[in-house]
C-alpha cells in the first residue's frame, strides 16, 4: 500500500498520467465541468436534466467518488445534496474531516432512473455507462492529484480498480491504478438498514474508516 502523502509530493505537476492510451492532462475543474456540462459520450445524457460535475478545491488531498447523481442532485447540479450526501456530512464532521476541504464527484455523471409514476426510480449504471464516464474521473483526478482516493461503494470502486471488486472484502486500503486509494461503503446504503441497532452499527463502522482515513493521511489538510 502505497503512503498517500508521499504518492502526492511524488508526482509531477505539469506530467500526464495515461489512461486507456490517452494522455490525461491537467485542464483546470471549472473547464471540464463546461466540457462535461455538453457530454454525449454515452446514452445517459438524454434522460437525465443536467451533468453533475465534482465539487471540491482543486487543491484538495481527498477525493470522494460516489456512484451516480440521485433525483435530488440531478435537479441541483450539484452531488451529494440528496438524503446521503447529508449523512456524508455528517460522519465527516464526525470524523474531523472538513467537507469544505474534500472534493466530492461520482464515477458517473448523469442520473440514470426508471420513470414510474411522478417518481424516478434509480437505476444502477451498466460497466459500459462506467467505462464511458471514466474519461471524466480520470481528468478530474488528473487535475486534483488527490493524496487518497476514496471509493464509495461499488460502482466507485469498479471505476477506480478497471473490474468489479467486492467491496466488504476489500474494506480499506488499496492501490487503485495510478492512485493510492481506499474502499468503504456508499451512504445511501446505511440509509437503506432496515433495523435501528444495525444501522448504528454500520453507520458508526462508516465512521470508523472515515478516522482511519484522516490517520492515512498524516497531514493537517484535510482536518477540520
Ligand atoms: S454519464 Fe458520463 S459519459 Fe455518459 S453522457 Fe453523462 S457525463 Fe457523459
Amino acid at each position: 500500500m502505497r503512503n498517500p502523502s508521499a504518492a502526492r509530493q511524488r508526482r509531477p505537476a505539469a506530467k500526464a498520467d495515461k489512461t486507456g492510451g490517452q494522455l490525461v492532462g491537467r485542464a483546470p475543474l471549472a473547464v471540464l465541468e463546461r466540457e462535461a456540462a455538453g457530454c454525449t459520450r454515452c446514452p445517459l445524457y438524454k434522460n437525465a436534466t443536467q451533468t453533475v460535475f465534482g465539487e471540491g478545491p482543486q487543491d484538495a488531498v481527498l477525493v470522494f467518488v460516489g456512484e451516480q447523481p440521485g433525483d435530488r442532485e440531478d435537479r441541483a447540479g450539484k452531488p451529494f445534496v440528496g438524503p446521503a450526501g447529508a449523512l456524508l456530512d455528517r460522519a465527516l464532521a464526525e470524523a474531523g474531516i472538513a467537507r469544505s476541504k474534500v472534493y466530492v464527484t461520482n464515477a458517473v455523471k448523469h442520473f440514470k432512473y426508471q420513470p414510474r409514476g411522478k417518481r424516478r426510480i434509480h437505476q444502477k449504471p451498466n460497466a459500459g455507462e462506467v467505462r464511458a464516464c471514466k474519461w471524466w474521473l480520470d481528468r478530474e483526478l488528473a487535475a486534483i492529484r488527490p493524496a487518497l482516493v476514496v471509493a464509495l461503494g461499488a460502482t466507485a470502486a469498479q471505476s477506480l480498480a478497471g473490474h468489479t471488486i467486492p467491496i466488504m472484502k476489500n474494506r480499506g486500503p488499496v492501490d487503485f491504478p495510478g492512485h493510492a486509494g481506499f474502499i468503504t461503503v456508499h451512504p445511501s446504503s446505511l440509509l437503506r438498514v432496515p433495523e435501528q441497532d444495525r444501522k448504528a452499527e454500520a453507520y458508526e463502522a462508516f465512521v470508523a474508516d472515515l478516522r482511519r482515513i484522516r490517520r492515512m493521511l498524516k497531514t493537517e489538510d484535510a482536518a477540520a
